[in-house]
């Protein structure tokens, strides 16, 4: 153990796994997607949490499932409002890449106070940065690898 204490043992792992190794997949959907469908999608694909992307498969909002109540529960006609409406829109997303440390996930996920992350790649479109989805890091990532962090 060279002198090394439990903690900082602990601090160097959850540093070198990278979000690559635990990235799971993304549900996204267009950004004409109406209310009512993005209910019906977080329902069907089992996800708190959807990544709206333009025509040319950018990322450009993300919607939550209290975005989608608190629309729901007034007398808005959710099957006419599209969920670029509603969305967190870029440039106020908070997003991770392939390289970046599980730890700095989970730092982000707690500081920002939200359950997901878009894992992104950046991609160059006529002169503009944009960020392409690959994957999403989520609490339960998280959970999941604190769990296999604990196995014996
Ligand atoms: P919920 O609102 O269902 O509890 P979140 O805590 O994830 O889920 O979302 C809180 C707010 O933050 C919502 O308005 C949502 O659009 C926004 N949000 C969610 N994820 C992100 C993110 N990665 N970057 C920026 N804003 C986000």
């Amino acid at each position: 153990f060279a002198g090394k204490n439990t903690k900082s043992l602990l601090a160097e792992k959850v540093r070198s796994i990278k979000v690559s190794e635990i990235k799971a997949v993304p549900v996204v959907i267009k950004e004409e997607t109406s209310v009512y469908d993005a209910i019906v999608t977080l329902f069907l694909e089992d996800v708190g949490t959807l990544f709206v992307v333009q025509e040319d498969g950018s990322l450009c909002g993300v919607v939550s499932r209290k975005d989608l109540l608190k629309i729901a529960i007034g007398n808005a006609d959710i099957r006419q409002i599209p969920v670029s409406v509603i969305m967190t829109r870029m440039p106020n997303l908070v997003t991770v890449t392939m390289e970046e440390s599980a730890f700095d996930a989970a730092r982000k996920i707690v500081e920002h106070q939200v359950d997901a992350l878009p894992v992104v790649k950046l991609k160059e479109a006529e002169g503009k940065v944009k960020y392409e989805v690959v994957g999403k890091v989520t609490k339960t990532t998280i959970t999941k690898l604190f769990v296999e962090l604990g196995r014996v």
